[in-house]
């Protein structure tokens, strides 16, 4: 195995933390991070956490960011440039709507764009806009182990909500077919609830399976 990948639902609405560590090198990215708990504290002790990589800035994704930067300063949280705002203003997260005054601001220290590449050790992640939840909604691929971070874009047998500001049904059609329209199959790792493939959403997922090719 090149990769491991643990999830941990955490925070205030059970976002899935996932831990992709580089095996040959122990060197560890994060996706997501509604909260800092001891739990995943000790899953990660001792580890080289390199990357805080962000699917898309609400709030139950990133109340945990700042905590986690004081863990391991050299950390570099990266958002999509469109979901960056989210970081340091509650009203862009919605924090203000669910948990008011809970957020502590950080800056990211890498804004992403479509095609951007994420390597640590022997690993690299190829970040794919995938607006339609947000505007700076990403999946973040890794191609040569399989695997597809999809945040709130896809989910197991269902999508992303529209309705949030920045929200786009249009988008998030188009971003469904991107993904259904990648090479092959991948273990998708989504920001709620279980783990599932391309190729059973491709079939059996309600958006997916009319669209595209
Ligand atoms: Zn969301
Ligand atoms: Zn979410």
């Amino acid at each position: 195995m090149a990769v491991t990948v643990q999830s941990l639902p955490q925070g205030p609405i059970a976002a899935n933390t996932h831990i992709i560590t580089d095996t040959a090198t122990g060197k560890i990215a994060l996706v997501d991070a509604g909260d800092c708990t001891d739990t995943l504290l000790s899953m990660l002790s001792g580890g080289a956490v390199e990357y805080i990589l962000l699917t898309h800035g609400h709030f139950d994704h990133i109340l945990g960011v700042a905590a986690l930067k004081q863990q391991f300063p050299k950390a570099q949280i990266c958002v999509h440039a469109l979901d960056a705002d989210c970081l340091t203003d509650e009203e862009e997260s919605l924090c203000s709507w669910e948990c008011a005054g809970q957020q502590t601001m950080i800056q990211p220290d890498r804004l992403l764009q479509d095609g951007d590449k994420i390597t640590f050790g022997e690993t690299e992640l190829t970040v794919l806009h995938t607006p339609g939840h947000t505007k700076g909604g990403v999946c973040y691929a890794d191609l040569k182990n399989r695997n597809l971070f999809t945040g709130d874009t896809l989910f197991c047998l269902t999508a992303g909500r529209t309705d949030f500001p920045g929200g786009s049904d249009e988008d998030l059609l188009a971003s469904l077919i991107r993904l259904k329209n990648l090479d092959g199959d991948f273990t998708v790792y989504p920001g709620h609830n279980r783990a599932t493939t391309l190729d059973y959403e491709r079939t059996h997922n309600r958006y997916m399976r009319r669209m595209g090719k």
